[in-house]
């Protein structure tokens, strides 16, 4: 049997099984352009948001 050199505190273990319940973020590409895109936020690549272009992709650039 395994025998640990030291102790692990508790709140070392709670750290790291934090990580436990962590996936990735969810939200494919831009229906629009495909570039990726968080859900529910405009697409910084063209600018669109639900099929309609909410800012225009120039004001992006600056
Ligand atoms: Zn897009």
């Amino acid at each position: 049997m395994a025998v640990p050199k030291q102790h692990q505190s508790h709140s070392r273990t709670a750290k790291r099984r934090a990580q436990h319940g962590i996936a990735a973020p969810t939200g494919g590409g831009c229906p629009e352009c495909g570039a990726p895109r968080l859900a529910h936020r405009v697409c910084s690549s063209c600018g669109t948001y639900g099929g309609r272009a909410v800012i225009s992709p120039a004001k992006l650039d600056q």
